[in-house]
């Protein structure tokens, strides 16, 4: 839809405000969690809400919020929670989290521009990305209570110093009080993939986020000479992790249809050298889906193919699960409202499920939640050439003010 100007200039000047930080060499951004690069897109975030008039506060683990004074709501009045995270991957790109705080943003100065006293907090939320500590979603997972990290506090960051230590340095608190007040968490996120570009909408509204379920394989085979040993001497680790790739391949296309997938992301091969056979290979597996019979399903034939394989090539294996989300839902009411938002301000939209996991799945238990998509182009991130348009984040932020200004009239 089309914007004015101011709007988008607005956006535009909050995008530049964060766009160096964190920069690096090849043009992408690395912007740890709980590193004091994290810190400064905070401080910039705090800033921005201050040159507007906004007041600012910072909880126990660290996670920011603005809000407009003028339009506070007492003590135990609810309020609607908008946000997002300011952390990324290591050389990720700017879009991921930060086009969420802009939407938050563009929402406080639209309520005050049309004198309506929406009770909205934008937060920033903290070490949404697994890439530092190995653990994702920690600042609103603390928070909402909602931490599948039993041991989340021995959790090594990429310097070797546990989550604990960390926090204990910052001054922060593991164990914080449960978030009170919020009426209902939004966040408007890049899809991260490319279905609304292929099917030209210009917004997504999500239904489910897919839980991981995540494993690591060990394959021990045995490690000897390339050129003397004969063909039919072998236990190839390599070779027994091929076919079982191939497998999972299978195993995901299969359960395909309950918009189920499987990735082997990572292999480790040792010792891989040329001429020696490969002795061991480590795969990482990770499996998603918003069905959990399709997931239990999928685990299942994992089972059974290392079994199957592995016997086969008179290899050694050992499995472990490494994670097991389950697949969150969003709002069945928020989806709704933000349908017909969508709707009435004719803005091309689909339903859809989210593949990637979001600071929204730690809300969705404590309050109602839900979560709007715009296009990011050719579907890349966590890279970047990731790229979405200001247009795009004005068209999320407008389908969540219309959802609130319904509210504000009820
Ligand atoms: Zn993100």
């Amino acid at each position: 839809m089309k914007h004015p100007i101011q709007d988008i200039e607005y956006a535009e000047y909050l995008f530049d405000k964060f766009y160096s930080i964190g920069s690096t060499e090849n043009g992408g951004v690395t912007r740890l969690g709980y590193t004091a690069v994290e810190d400064e897109m905070h401080e910039v975030f705090v800033a921005l809400g201050k040159e507007k008039g906004y007041e600012s506060y910072t909880d126990e683990v660290g996670n920011t919020y603005i809000y407009n004074p003028a339009c506070k709501s007492d003590e135990d009045d609810e309020y609607y929670l908008v946000a997002s995270h300011l952390d990324s991957v290591v050389e990720g790109g700017r879009y991921d989290g930060v086009s969420g705080i802009i939407a938050g943003l563009l929402l406080l100065e639209w309520a005050k521009r049309d004198g309506l006293e929406i009770p909205i907090r934008v937060g920033a939320m903290r070490c949404e990305e697994s890439s530092n500590f190995g653990r994702s979603t920690i600042g609103s997972g603390l928070i909402t209570k909602e931490v599948y990290k039993h041991d989340i506090g021995e959790a090594v960051n990429r310097e070797g110093k546990t989550l604990s230590e960390v926090f204990k340095e910052r001054g922060y608190n593991m164990e914080p009080k449960r978030i009170q007040g919020v009426k209902e968490y939004l966040e408007l996120h890049i899809e991260q993939g490319k279905v609304l570009e292929e099917y030209d909408d210009s917004i997504g509204i999500v239904t489910t986020v897919a839980g991981p379920r995540r494993f690591r394989i060990y394959i021990k085979g045995s490690a000897e000479h390339s050129g003397a040993t004969p063909m039919g001497m072998r236990s190839d680790a390599l070779c027994a992790a091929s076919e079982l790739i191939l497998e999972i391949e299978e195993i995901g296309k299969d359960e395909s249809i309950y918009q189920s997938v499987a990735t082997v992301g990572t292999v480790k091969v040792s010792p891989n050298a040329l001429n020696v056979i490969p002795g061991e290979v480590t795969l990482g597996v990770d499996m998603r889906g918003i069905d959990s019979a399709s997931l239990d399903r999928m685990e299942a034939r994992l089972k059974s193919a290392c079994k199957k394989i592995c016997e086969k090539r008179k290899v050694k294996y050992y499995r472990e699960k490494t994670s097991d989300i389950p697949p969150i839902a969003m709002s069945m009411d928020v989806q709704q409202k933000l349908l017909r938002a969508a709707k009435k301000l004719r803005i091309p939209h689909r339903s859809m499920i989210s593949g990637a996991g979001h600071d929204a799945m730690s809300f969705a238990n404590i309050c109602e939640t839900g979560m709007v998509f715009i296009p990011c182009a050719k579907g890349i991130s966590h890279n970047k050439k990731e790229f979405a348009t200001i247009e795009s984040i004005c068209d999320g932020a407008q389908v969540i003010y219309e959802h609130f200004k319904e509210e504000m009239e009820v």
